[in-house]
């Protein structure tokens, strides 16, 4: 990855001091060039929000007719056509009991939303003393304050500690390490979800808020789905105690795992769900939280007022873009692409890695696909984290031409790596096989033997 000094070439805060990127010059499809031309498949779609690759007529045309009739409005003057089109359809594909839209820019804003709604709801009811969140160990939920104390992903947190959300957090439902011999992948799920009977019951029921948790955990254990019946489950706990159930599809919504919502394939609907990244496809930053009717009306009754916003909320380019990406995930058949094609990556991925020394497990949803890397197949061991592998696979698949995107810290935050796809769901058939060949020649330059 070109690498040079950092204050003579430009001004930009970077995420890594000591790593200038290239620049980005234009995208193409499934491919985002470089200001020399080099071309990168988009096999991560950025963080998981291209779904549409890079240059959509559709959604581009969109954002320009938007920009040209109505840029901006003040949500605290006008609604506007793109935004409540944008909401009607986003509900009637959401699962049942969601009502009501919120939009905002980004999915940690739609998280904050999510908790300070859930904690508003509560204190409109008269149960102010309900302000307890229970999440999962290896989750992330969003870098702002609120959500990184809800996010179960502790290198990010430790920086920042005291975080301003009491949380407590259990186990995820991580089969690949969790199950035990013997047991099954049913009794595995409802003994997981069981701890947060046991974590409620320790806290006392009436001081817990939420639970909340990624239906398919995305970037802190890459494409980890859950066993069938842990979430059904999970449900039933939550209603028994009252407790709301937040699902953050920031990263595995809007079609990735192959259903529109990712909860759909749990045959489970959230009190609360936030989604970003593919809402907008990358082509304006917007995301969106979503509630019930039942939540919608408490706050309707009581004060009348949501105790939040920001300036961009509903903002109508951003509306529009997301308008035409929202048509062709659904109408268009692109949801359903990406279960197809899903299939046909996890085929190819197996085929080629199924029997890799140092690929454990290959698992996900849709065209959302997570490989875990272990020192061992046999024993599960982990590479040890000071080798550095996520940053040497991207490195490799980078200079291949393949973004992917592998992450450490896999099993406890600090020990473990997988690596993550989550391409635009208009690839074909012919790169899917770019994909494994790049990976593959990634793997090669950067595992160590
Ligand atoms: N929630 C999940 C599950 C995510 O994966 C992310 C981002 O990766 C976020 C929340 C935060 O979204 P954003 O980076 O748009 O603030």
């Amino acid at each position: 990855m070109a690498a040079s000094t950092f204050a003579n070439t430009s001004h930009i805060f970077p995420r890594h001091t000591q790593v200038i990127p290239p620049r980005a010059a234009r995208g193409d499809g499934c491919y985002i060039l470089d200001k020399d031309g080099k071309q990168y498949f988009d096999g991560s779609g950025g963080a998981a929000v291209s779904c549409l690759g890079h240059s959509d007529p559709d959604v581009i045309a969109a954002v320009q007719d938007q920009t040209a009739t109505l840029a901006y409005a003040h949500t605290s003057f006008f609604s506007s056509d793109p935004a409540e089109e944008l909401a009607d359809l986003l509900i009637n594909h959401a699962p049942k009991g969601l009502d009501r839209v919120y939009f905002v820019s980004g999915g940690s804003e739609a998280m904050e939303s999510a908790l300070k709604l859930a904690r508003q709801y509560f204190t409109e009811i008269g149960q102010p003393q309900r302000r307890h969140v229970i999440a999962r160990r290896q989750s992330y939920h969003g870098n702002t304050l609120g959500v990184l104390s809800v996010g179960g992903n502790m290198w990010r947190r430790e920086q920042f500690a005291p975080l301003l959300i009491e949380t407590t957090h259990i186990s995820p439902c991580y089969e690949y390490r969790g199950r035990a011999e013997g047991e099954s992948a049913f009794d595995y799920g409802q003994r997981v979800a069981n701890e947060l009977e046991a974590e409620i019951q320790r806290l006392g029921p009436d001081t817990v808020m939420a639970f909340v948790a990624e239906p398919v955990v995305g970037a802190t254990a890459g494409a980890v789905p859950p066993v069938e019946g842990y979430f059904k489950r999970v449900r039933e706990i939550c209603d028994q105690h009252g407790v709301l159930l937040i699902l953050d599809e920031v990263m595995c919504g809007m079609g990735r795992t192959g259903t529109l919502f990712a909860c759909e394939q749990e045959g489970v609907a959230p009190d609360i769900t936030a989604i970003a990244k593919g809402l907008g496809a990358g082509y304006q930053p917007i995301g969106a939280m979503l509630c019930t009717k039942q939540i919608y009306q408490a706050i309707e009754e009581g004060t009348g007022f949501f105790q939040h916003g920001h300036t961009y909320l509903g903002h109508p380019v951003a509306a529009a873009a997301s308008r035409a990406v929202l048509r062709k995930l659904t109408e268009g058949g692109l949801v359903k692409r990406a279960a197809v094609m899903g299939e046909t990556l996890n085929t190819a991925l197996q085929e080629r890695f199924g029997q890799h020394p140092h690929i454990g497990d290959i698992r996900g949803r849709g065209l959302f696909r997570g490989l875990e890397l272990v020192a061992d197949r046999a024993s599960k061991a982990p590479f040890a984290p000071d080798l550095a592998l996520p940053k040497k696979i991207k490195a490799a698949a980078f200079e291949a031409g393949l973004l992917c995107y592998p992450m450490g810290g896999t099993i406890d935050g600090k020990t473990g790596a997988h690596i993550l796809l989550a391409p635009p769901f208009i690839m074909t058939e012919d790169q899917i096989g770019e994909v494994v060949d790049k990976l593959d020649i990634a793997l090669r330059a950067a595992l160590p033997g």
